[in-house]
């Protein structure tokens, strides 16, 4: 058993984040990878997904110039949790 480590990377596809700036409010565009988490969950037939961010640079702010992203700081998106019932498969 190898419980209680998340499993990262599941799947991952290039895009640009749009995301703005806090101190500004400008909205600035940078490219991203986007990363699912896998979440370790009490229930083996759901799984949790968790989609972040992962900036490929450092991303400053095009208008104020502050450091707004950085590689090695995933941007996470709380609201939005994916749940997939897995009832069918078996591992
Ligand atoms: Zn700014």
């Amino acid at each position: 058993m190898c419980s209680g480590e998340s499993r990262i990377k599941v799947k991952t596809d290039m895009k640009n984040l749009r995301m703005k700036c806090p101190y500004c409010g400008y909205w600035n565009r940078f490219p991203v990878d986007k990363i699912f988490i896998e979440q370790p969950s009490q229930e083996t037939k759901v799984k949790v997904l968790i989609p972040v961010y992962k900036p490929l640079e450092t991303s400053k702010c095009k208008k104020c110039g502050k450091i707004i992203a950085e590689p090695k700081e995933l941007i996470r998106i709380t609201k939005s949790c994916i749940r997939d019932h897995n009832m069918d498969r078996r591992k």
